[in-house]
């Protein structure tokens, strides 16, 4: 590629969103000269917020978990997360009452439902030391050789919704079993006061502070691929298209937009292959509401029981009220639809779960409906359902691909978006230093 007159960073990627804006920090920290190019106008991605009559309204990712690389990478660039972790951080919501298991934890929530709680407590303590259990059994299928018990299979079916965006008879059992007992799981977690674009907007002034150019409204049009090896992109700047050389480019994209972007025939044809067979994209619905009544007294998450789809609620003004106009409860509401990793009628699973928040909460008609939205498609809630994520690696010299569709086995949220961009990041510094 002729260099001419073209702009020259070391590194340049692609989408502001988790994986992409944690890449962009490590890069800047580490001392390259990085450009990241983001096609909205906005930071964050699928995580991001915005504002709806006076409410800040979160569009994906609500609950942040303090700690492990995420909160690591804020402290690289000298910011603080952000977050507020509410008093009960996570409950379940069963026959409308609040069941507080922060302290007997499994145990007391499976103890008092089935007489086969020990049985089940024991497979998990086994996956806690390793044993999991064949990759081909769904999580529904593990459960069902302990108990038919139907409250726990609605918990469990609920719990990969809430978490990975799927049905339990969906989810592979060693992911779900590997996220519970070695992952974060959400034990902790806290929302940022501003929405979660605040938390973004932090760390990409510290990236900036760094060094780091941060261009929103700058889709890449194509990534640049000569004889195997990444060697910039072409960027839309007003009415024209513009070559920005580069020998790292990491994308944000997911791996099906980036195999477009950079032309499938070149890449090896394997990785092509895989991007087309095994990615599984996950769905669900998100519903964000208030109320002036409050509706739920628990502060943080409700993980629900016996629903149609429904699967998990936050109550994000208890904790943050500058979240809302004064006097309003804001909440948001997930359901994940069946199925969630193939087709489905979004108007019939979306009515499903209008049904469901009636029927666990009596005021919910008297609330104000902000916005209902269906991820999916291109815009999903998981680029890869968990157990199903791509290679980091794209089979191109310098490209790589961070986000959630190739997570480490098991892993899930923001927290394992930025563990995708310290991977790369590792790997980028390495090969710099023994270049
Ligand atoms: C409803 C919902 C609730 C969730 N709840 C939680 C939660 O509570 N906690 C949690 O940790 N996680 C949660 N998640 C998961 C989390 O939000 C996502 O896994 C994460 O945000 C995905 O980030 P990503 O790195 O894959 O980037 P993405 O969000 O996919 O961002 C990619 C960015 O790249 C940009 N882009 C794409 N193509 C181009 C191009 N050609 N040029 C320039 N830019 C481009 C896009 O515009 C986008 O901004 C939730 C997700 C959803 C959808």
């Amino acid at each position: 590629m002729a260099a001419g007159n073209n702009e020259r960073f070391d590194a340049v990627v692609i989408g502001a969103g988790a994986g992409g804006l944690c890449a962009t920090a490590r890069l800047a920290h580490a001392g390259f000269s990085t450009l990241l190019l983001e096609s909205l106008d906005r930071l964050g991605g699928r995580a991001s917020s915005e504002e709806i009559e006076g409410f800040k309204v979160n569009i994906g990712a609500i609950a942040l978990e303090p700690g492990g690389v995420f909160e690591e990478t804020f402290a690289l660039v000298g910011e603080r997360l952000d977050i507020r972790v509410p008093d009960l951080p996570f409950a379940f919501y069963l026959d409308r009452k609040v069941v507080d298991v922060s302290r007997g934890g499994w145990s007391m929530l499976l103890g008092g439902l089935t007489k086969q709680a020990a049985k089940i407590l024991e497979r998990i303590a086994e996956a806690r030391k390793g044993n999991l259990p064949d990759g081909r059994q769904s999580t529904a299928e593990w459960l069902s050789q302990y108990t038919s018990n139907e409250t726990v299979h609605a918990i469990f079916r609920n719990l990969c919704a809430a978490i990975f965006a799927c049905n339990a008879t969906e989810l592979p059992a060693p992911a779900f079993l590997t996220y519970f007992t070695k992952k974060g799981a959400f034990k902790r977690f806290g929302f940022c006061p501003r929405g979660t674009i605040g938390a973004w907007e932090d760390l990409a002034a510290g990236a900036r502070r760094h060094g780091a150019d941060i261009r929103l409204s700058t889709p890449v049009r194509s990534i640049l691929i000569e004889d195997g090896r990444a060697r910039g992109v072409v960027v839309r700047q007003g009415d024209k298209d513009a070559k920005i050389d580069a020998g790292v480019v990491i994308s944000n994209a997911g791996p099906k937009h980036t195999l477009a972007l950079g032309g499938a025939q070149n890449f090896p044809a394997e990785y092509a292959r895989l991007v087309r067979e095994k990615l599984k994209p996950a769905a669900n619905i998100v519903i964000n509401f208030a109320s002036r009544e409050p509706l739920l007294e628990a502060p943080g998450l409700v993980t629900f029981g016996k629903t149609r789809r429904l699967c998990n609620m936050a109550n994000l003004t208890a904790s943050c009220p500058e979240l809302a106009p004064e006097g309003w409860n804001l909440y948001v509401a997930y359901a994940v639809p069946i199925p969630a990793l193939g087709d489905f009628d979004a108007e019939t699973e979306t009515q499903h779960a209008l049904a469901d928040l009636r029927e666990q909460f009596p005021g919910f008609d008297k609330a104000k409906l902000l916005s209902v939205r269906v991820m999916r498609g291109d815009w999903p809630t998981q680029r890869s359902c968990a157990g199903f994520d791509l290679p980091r690696e794209t089979g191109v010299d310098g490209l790589w691909c961070v986000g959630d569709a190739v997570k480490e086995y098991g892993n899930g949220g923001t927290q394992a978006c930025a563990e995708t961009a310290k991977l790369v990041v590792d790997q980028v510094v390495a090969a710099r230093v023994t270049a």
